[in-house]
């Protein structure tokens, strides 16, 4: 337990944090130890060999308790207090030694002189200040000391002048150590500057050996040629000599391409003018290929002589750049190529689509979001009247429905704040006729700002006026066939339910539904023909045919008829016509038709005339009565399906209406005409042309 506790005493502290602390302690606390045990050591011999002189022993006991608060200090952290402790005593103890050896008359006076020099060249005259205070207390102190006699009176022995003498010398050499190991501090310093100066040169050149450029300095000699001195970097590489290879051969212009002298002279002149250069050349390799390079030159120029005296500058292999630059002068061209390829595409489209818009009969326009009509064809131009600057508005004013205005213009603005697309079947007014009219508002997206979206307009119209005709008649067409059909079949149910309430005159019943039957049967076969030649079913069977014979054919058939009718019925025919070639059956069906309306619409006792003629482009066929005629408004309307004018109606004939709507499609398709020329209460002449093979 004691010895552990006497161990921990003995023991230095340890300050692990901080280093120089850590040492500093240990060491005060060695040395502070030390010198209490042999302080110790001392006092005892002291005691035991000069017992009268005792309280000289005022120096151990001082030279102890000095030691203690130094432990303790140390003990308690306060190192660097410490040492101040530590030094400031064993000055005053070497003062007082030195002193008590010397006394001020003595050399030791150069000593204090020395020190406090010392102190101050090495320390500072802060430190200086300090040591030559405490030199002054001690000094001092000893004087007071010496007075109570407890020391002895200063005096120089030769001991004390020695001792003085080789602090001095000890002093001296100290100094001098200092300054030579300040001057070896700053061999080393300049030392290692040499080595990173050496490094950095070994680095330099490194990095230039690995760039693709070099560095040259030449200098003019007396000849006025260019000596190389400084060639670094890539130069072998990018001439593949070495430096003396180089200048062997003759140095840079022996390795210029020849037709790249003249520009060299040239940069070389301006050089000579204290001009720096930057030239493009081409040099050529070891190897014979050829490279390109740029040059950098700059003149060192002696001013007093007013002369170029070297270049310093550096090359640059440019080849790879310049044959970048030759694959992108080739590229581009490629790339014009492509883009008047393109744009001689685009100009063909362009003429395609203008042609197609000019011919179409389709109507187009494009208006901007702002209504105003960029694009119009021929066709839209023609329907609506506007060009192409025109406002989208101004189409309204060809649309004949007053309804369907506001409808529409309604759609367009529709159109180009919604982006909906619009369709109509419109009437417009085209000069003095109306059409019909398939229009369309189509919506094309144009994205002008965000969220904020108008859209161009597609106008296209579709010219339906043939079609609504066709639909028109059809419409027509059946609502007449379906009153034909109903009315002989209303007269016979009429005469059935006659016949039923009086059955005795059968005769007449059965003549006047046997009538009836005829004339459904009648109606029947002229709508299947009709159809046939709706559908391009009727093939008409060619062959040569005398006309007059198809003529005569049809008179024998109707003369007992018109006999019955109590009406004249001639034939004139012309001799010797042309053969015709002509659907025999069809043709004979046509003259029946005519002659039998002749027959029909013309009263008793009355003429009719057939005629056959012989004319340049074929025969023409006449029947001319002289019946009931027909009006002026109605002339046009005959060749029509179903139609029947009025006194037809009320001659109480039983026509069908579509009899000369036959004849006239299978005249046509024979390639021949049919016109009439009537007056209403005289009588009428229809004209049948048919043409030679
Ligand atoms: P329909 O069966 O009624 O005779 P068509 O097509 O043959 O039909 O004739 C059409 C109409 O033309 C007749 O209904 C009649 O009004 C008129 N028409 C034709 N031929 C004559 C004619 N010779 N004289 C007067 N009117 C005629």
């Amino acid at each position: 337990m004691l010895a552990s506790n006497i161990k921990r005493l003995l023991s230095p502290p340890e300050f692990p944090e901080d280093e120089i602390k850590h040492r500093v302690a240990y060491r005060l606390h060695i040395v502070s130890l030390a010198l209490v045990v042999l302080t110790l050591l001392y006092s005892i011999v002291w005691m035991l060999v000069q017992p009268d002189l005792l309280h000289r022993l005022i120096f151990s006991v001082a030279m102890i308790v000095v030691c203690v608060i130094v432990i303790i200090c140390v003990r308690a952290g306060q190192v660097k207090f410490a040492s101040h402790i530590f030094l400031a005593s064993f000055w005053i103890l070497v003062t007082l030694v030195a002193g008590t050896a010397g006394g001020t008359r003595a050399p030791i006076f150069s000593l204090y002189i020395l020190a406090i020099m010392s102190a101050i060249i090495f320390s500072g005259w802060r430190v200086a200040i300090f040591y030559g205070v405490l030199t002054f207390i001690s000094g001092a102190t000893m004087v007071y000391l010496a007075n109570q006699g407890l020391i002895a009176e200063p005096f120089a022995t030769p001991m004390s002048a020695f001792l003085t003498q080789a602090s001095v010398i000890a002093l001296a050499i100290l100094h001098g150590f200092v300054i030579v190991r300040d001057m070896q501090g700053n061999l080393d310093k300049a030392q290692q500057s040499l080595l990173e100066l050496e490094d950095s040169e070994e680095r330099f050149r490194l990095i230039s050996s690995v760039t693709s450029d070099y560095t040259f300095s030449s200098k003019l000699n007396e000849k006025g040629e260019l000596d190389h001195i400084l060639l670094t970097g890539a130069f072998e590489v990018m001439t593949g000599y070495t430096p003396e290879e180089f200048i062997e051969i003759g140095g840079w212009r022996s390795t210029l391409h020849p037709d790249d002298m003249a520009q060299d002279e040239q940069d070389i002149a301006r050089l000579r003018q204290n001009q720096p250069v930057i030239s493009e050349l081409r040099t050529i390799h070891k190897k014979g290929d050829i490279r390109h390079v740029r040059i950098y030159a700059l003149p060192v120029f002696d001013e007093t002589e007013n002369r170029l005296i070297g270049i310093n500058g550096g090359v640059q292999d440019i080849t790879e750049e310049k044959h970048l630059e030759i694959q992108l002068k080739a590229y581009n061209v490629k790339l014009e190529d492509l883009v008047n390829e393109r744009t001689n595409e685009l100009r063909q489209a362009k003429e395609q689509l203008e042609l197609i818009l000019k011919n179409t009969t389709n109507a187009l326009a494009f208006a901007n979001q702002q209504g105003d009509l960029l694009i119009t064809n021929p066709a839209f131009q023609e329907f609506f009247n506007v060009e192409e600057t025109n406002a989208i508005e101004y189409i309204l004013w060809a649309i004949s429905d007053a309804e369907q205005l506001g409808d529409i213009s309604e759609a367009l603005l529709q159109t180009i704040y919604d982006g909906t697309n619009h369709r109509f079947e419109t009437k417009i007014r085209v000069e003095e006729s109306v059409k019909d009219l398939d229009l369309s508002l189509i919506a094309v997206e144009s994205n002008l700002r965000e969220n904020d979206i108008e859209h161009s307009v597609l106008l296209s119209g579709h010219d339906i006026t043939h079609m609504k005709e066709i639909e028109r008649f059809k419409e027509q067409f059946v609502a007449d066939a379906v009153h034909d059909l109903a009315t002989p079949i209303s007269g016979m149910s009429t005469r059935l339910y006659l016949l039923k309430r009086s059955p005795e005159k059968l005769q007449e019943h059965v003549r006047a539904l046997d009538n009836q039957v005829k004339h459904l049967k009648n109606l029947l076969e002229d709508l299947r023909t009709l159809s046939q030649i709706d559908r391009n079913m009727l093939v008409l069977n060619l062959e040569s045919a005398n006309i007059n014979d198809i003529i005569q054919r049809v008179y024998d058939t109707y003369e007992p008829v018109a006999i019955d009718k109590s009406q004249s019925l001639d034939i004139n025919l012309e001799q010797n016509l042309p053969l015709l070639t002509i659907d025999s059956r069809q043709i004979e069906r046509v003259l029946v038709n005519l002659v039998s309306n002749a027959v029909n619409y013309t009263p008793e006792n009355k003429n009719i005339q057939i005629q056959s003629i012989k004319k340049d482009e074929g025969v023409l066929i006449q029947i001319k009565d002289e019946g009931i005629g027909i009006g002026a408004e109605e002339l046009e309307h005959i060749f029509e399906r179903f139609y029947r004018s009025d006194e037809a109606r009320a001659s109480l004939s039983s026509g069908t209406g579509l009899g000369l709507a036959i004849t006239k499609q299978v005249v046509e398709l024979h390639n021949g005409t049919i016109t009439v020329d009537s007056k209403l209460g005289e009588g009428s002449i229809f004209s049948l042309s048919l043409p030679l093979p």
